[in-house]
């Protein structure tokens, strides 16, 4: 199996020494690691490796005489929900993405990327001939770690953020993204949709490491997703009045970190009361001495729950009490959505046809719904688009401690190659 040895490959870039966590933000070195792996796994196999105009990168295995495909697409949608410019979609892709959070895991995306070069691999032993072209994917930036919005390089592709606005985000030292794309060697000008490349694609597969339990707890070591809870960020920024720690009476203080506090506690509350999710895991206090009151709090908050309504009640509860505290403490609050995706539903025909393959072949493969987003979730807007999940047997994620068995790795691997046979072989 071709699968550990291009997983161990990877293994070792853009892992920190100290903490066994990943770092791989995008456009820094440890990217630039990321994507010339990507494009020696693609060369070893003979693929055509690209990276398109937002940083994205595709390993194309082409169809071997370029054959017009004449059979429907995949994915009734295609013609039913899809604008009609993509009709001619003709690709079927696999792939996820290989940045991470902050001390991410091992498996979050990269175990996507190496899955469908397995894939491919392994269609290729069985003699499978494409009737189409089938590619690699690596979506850029999809964590957000470094500028903020999740899932980037996929929502430019899709038009759903503007190349401006994109343009100039800025990491947590200033940098822009047009400023860290063009030190990359990267043009900065070129992003933004690509319907050309869309139009090319029939159906979109992303293979990704459980990010819970359920499947565990199912005795399945793989599964097909239904769709994804509508989910956000929201920064907010408190702004109250540096001082004295050990000379200003409390009375008399501004302290932007109390009512911080209060949305920290409240996006808990309302989490609860919702039967949904919410966190504030990222909070910045500037100038952030020990022996000061700080000036400034920002705070972010990320909320995921199962419908609309109820996330934007739970969003609307923690910034009413954010306010409150605010108001109360003399502080003054700004507050901005930084990013909301809207809840997906997955292609039903194409998650059905995949359900059917999987289970022609004996794999056991229940269908989940989940809280993360991913960039399936992104271009089910515009093309067919499916998950499959490998079960990780303690559902930790964005952790160091993220795991999955090998044997669920291969049992990933065979579905995925099942998918794309059925979807993309003759
Ligand atoms: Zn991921």
């Amino acid at each position: 199996m071709t699968f550990s040895a291009l997983w161990e490959s990877l293994l070792p870039v853009g892992r920190d020494g100290g903490t066994g966590g990943y770092r791989r933000f995008s456009w820094t070195p440890a990217d630039a690691a990321c994507r010339s792996w990507f494009f020696d796994a693609a060369a070893e196999r003979g693929l055509r490796a690209t990276s398109d105009r937002n940083g994205n990168l595709w390993a194309w295995w082409d169809a071997p005489d370029g054959a017009a495909v004449t059979e429907p697409d995949p994915g009734s949608a295609a013609g039913e929900g899809a604008p009609a410019g993509l009709l001619g979609a003709r690709a079927i892709v696999a792939g996820s993405h290989l940045d991470s959070v902050p001390d991410g895991g091992a498996y979050d995306g990269p175990l996507g990327v190496v899955s469908a070069f397995a894939a491919i691999d392994l269609l290729r032993e069985r003699g499978c001939r494409p009737a189409r072209p089938v590619a690699v994917a690596v979506f850029t930036e999809e964590e957000g770690a470094r500028f903020g919005v999740a899932c980037l390089g996929s929502r430019l592709l899709a038009g759903l953020i503007d190349p401006a606005a994109a343009r100039a985000l800025t990491d947590r030292d200033g940098v822009t993204l047009a400023d860290a794309m063009t030190a990359a060697g990267h043009d900065p000008a070129a992003i933004g949709p690509d319907q050309a490349l869309l139009a090319s694609i029939a159906a979109y597969v992303e293979l990704h490491v459980e990010q819970g339990r359920a499947l565990a707890g199912l005795g399945a070591a793989v599964g097909l997703a239904v769709g994804i809870w509508p989910h956000g960020r929201w920064r907010l920024a408190f702004t109250g009045r540096a001082d004295h720690a050990g000379t200003t009476r409390l009375a008399d203080r501004h302290d932007p970190m109390l009512p911080a506090a209060a949305a920290v506690l409240a996006a808990r509350d309302a989490a609860a009361g919702h039967e949904a999710l919410a966190t504030v895991s990222k909070l910045i206090p500037e100038p952030g001495g020990v022996n000061g009151i700080s000036s400034r709090v920002t705070a972010w908050l990320d909320a995921r729950a199962p419908d609309e309504p109820r996330l934007h009640a739970l969003v609307g509860q923690v910034l009413a009490v954010a306010r409150a505290a605010a108001t109360a403490h003399g502080v003054d609050l700004d507050t901005r959505q930084e990013s909301v995706t809207a809840a997906v539903d997955f292609d039903a025909p194409l998650r059905d046809r995949l359900a059917r393959t999987l289970a022609a072949r004996g794999i056991d493969a229940p269908v989940l719904a989940t809280g993360a987003g991913h960039d399936a979730g992104v271009l089910a807007a515009r093309v067919p688009a499916a998950m499959l999940f490998v079960r990780n047997p303690t559902g930790v994620s964005h952790s160091p401690a993220e795991n999955a068995e090998l044997a669920d790795c291969h049992a990933g691997v065979a579905a995925l190659a099942a998918a794309l046979e059925d979807l993309a072989c003759r």
